[in-house]
């Protein structure tokens, strides 16, 4: 139970104010309004000081186990982290890249930064990783004038196809990780987009929703209970990623200085989609911290 009372105790003085109570009852996924929160410390606060201190923590843990107001105890959780990269590929990047995304180059310094600003448990990249002709490329379609350059394109399939400039095909210089990425031997790489028939955004699955790489595997292997993505493009790639690593069940983060979008359009409805699936957004200022502070589980 003290285990559980220093993970409420966040600023470790010793006693749980409200403030401490409120955002670690938000953590675990229940809202309380402030009416509902003042009456449970009403209750629990016998000393009537404001805060809580242990014993008052052990009575409160007890009311929620009878009243059934939340679960009975919080313990430490296990965590470990990955930071994934998606796609920071010579041709996703300005100024010569064959599908450059604006400003992309921006986020490499905070990528790179974000390599030692944390304790990883895993660090990995994906490479957009296409055959020549592949389904994505203008150029297969050139002949026929539905077929635009950044439209969706309905291929005759009845699938529909964004099409872009031809990028990141099989052991080309565009292909290649941006010279200025931090790497390091340990880093796993995962190629996507590798049949010439189907697409590949997100780095978990392909376009068609059937087939999987090899990352959801590796990431289990490595124990990884959370996912913070990062890289090109925000609107495609990452945003689709960070879905996935959601839905098949990892807590998911995007770092929203370390990725830029193709179109501003087209990276608000991701944001939009993301927060809706519950992937949180934040900023390379807070990760050391969420990486670093415990999970936190229900018992
Ligand atoms: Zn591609």
């Amino acid at each position: 139970m003290k285990t559980t009372f220093n993970l409420f105790d966040l600023n470790k003085n010793g006693h749980v104010s409200t403030r401490e109570l409120h955002n670690i009852l938000r953590k675990l996924g229940r809202e309380w309004d402030k009416s509902e929160l003042e009456e449970l410390i009403r209750r629990v606060d016998t000393d009537q000081n404001g805060f809580i201190d242990f014993d008052e923590f052990i009575m409160m843990m007890k009311l929620q186990a009878q009243g059934n107001k939340t679960r009975a105890s919080v313990v430490a959780g296990p965590k470990k982290c990955c930071l994934l990269i998606i796609d920071m590929q010579n041709d996703f990047c300005p100024p010569n890249g064959s599908l450059a995304v604006n400003d992309g180059l921006a986020c490499l310094p905070v990528i790179n930064s974000l390599r030692t600003a944390a304790k990883w448990d895993l660090i990995a990249c994906t490479l957009d990783w296409h055959p020549v002709g592949h389904i994505s490329f203008h150029s297969r379609f050139k002949a026929d004038p539905n077929a635009v350059m950044f439209k969706p394109y309905t291929l005759p399939t009845g699938a529909l196809q964004v099409l872009w400039p031809d990028h990141c095909v099989q052991n080309s210089k565009g292909a290649e990780l941006h010279p200025q990425l931090t790497k390091a031997a340990t880093d796993v790489v995962v190629k996507k987009g590798c049949e010439v028939e189907v697409d590949s955004y997100s780095g978990f699955l392909d376009n068609d929703r059937k087939t999987k790489s090899d990352l959801e595997p590796i990431l289990r292997k490595a124990g990884i209970t959370d996912v913070f993505v990062v890289g090109l493009a925000y609107d495609y790639c990452v945003g689709s990623s960070a879905l996935d690593a959601s839905d098949i069940g990892f807590r998911t983060y995007v770092i929203e200085d370390a990725t830029r979008g193709v179109a501003p359009d087209t990276t608000q409805q991701m944001i939009g989609v993301l927060k809706m699936k519950g992937v949180r957004i934040v900023q390379s200022s807070e990760v050391p911290k969420l990486v670093a502070e415990p999970a936190l589980a229900v018992k």
